[in-house]
């Protein structure tokens, strides 16, 4: 079968099982599909923008770039591009002008940065806040208690609109202990809505290939796939 076609079907199947997802939970919002096209060059990555697939996720800032003006080159219309990893503040300034989302917001002093950036050309920039809520101290993303202090710093940085959270399990084939995380992060989301009630922190991004029924359970409204989108490709 042709790439394209691949990309196709593999496409329509992840929004089938997203769609089965919803149903099973009697989720009635929205449940957007972020496609991460990390594993895969370009070419292939406008494939699946060409399949349907409008936000596409990145987590190393120079491949977006990178993507970025290969779309550009080759007249390919750009998708909504969404940051899904660690962004260096000082790659914040090339960065900014190509990203829809950033999902992880990681601390205060990228928050800073982003903002003077975002300032100077003039843009508000929708953010979630990464958070961790498992024991283990080698994720990445903050800890609850400084997911607060960021919001507060938040309520004075106008150029940057907090718009919910990120999370990952440290079960990435899911099962009940990711369902249990996936809860927790619901959970601490609803307590700071009350307590920041300025902010529509409305957004949960969470769940990824292995792990997106259980997130979806327990209210993702972004799931961020990427393997189910390449099986069966060749990647390059
Ligand atoms: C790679 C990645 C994903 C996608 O994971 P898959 O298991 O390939 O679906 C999602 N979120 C982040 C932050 C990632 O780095």
């Amino acid at each position: 079968m042709e790439d394209a076609d691949r990309i196709k079907e593999n496409w329509h199947s992840v929004q089938q099982q997203v769609r089965d997802a919803q149903g099973r939970f009697a989720r009635s919002e929205p449940v957007e599909i972020v496609g991460v096209s990390k594993y895969v060059g370009p070419e292939l990555t406008s494939l699946l923008t060409q399949a349907g697939c409008a936000r596409l996720g990145e987590n190393r800032p120079q491949v977006l770039w990178e993507k970025w003006d290969w779309f550009h080159s080759h007249g390919v219309d750009q998708p909504f591009w969404d940051v899904i990893g660690h962004l260096q503040r000082n790659k914040a300034r090339r960065t900014l002008p190509m990203v829809s989302c950033l999902h992880s917001l990681d601390s205060s002093r990228l928050a800073q940065a982003l903002q003077a950036e975002a300032k100077r050309i003039d843009r508000v920039l929708p953010v979630l806040l990464e958070v961790n809520v498992t024991q283990d101290e080698t994720k990445t993303g903050l800890r609850p208690s400084a997911m607060r202090e960021l919001l507060i710093e938040l309520r004075s940085l106008d150029q940057l609109s907090p718009q919910g959270m990120m999370a990952m399990s440290t079960h990435f084939s899911g099962g009940d202990q990711a369902r249990k995380e996936f809860e927790k992060v619901r959970l601490l989301r609803d307590e700071l809505q009350e307590e920041f009630p300025e902010f529509d922190l409305k957004e949960l991004s969470m769940g990824m290939s292995g792990d997106f029924v259980e997130a979806i359970a327990e209210g993702a409204t972004i799931v961020r796939i990427g393997s189910s989108l390449w099986e069966g490709i060749e990647r390059r």
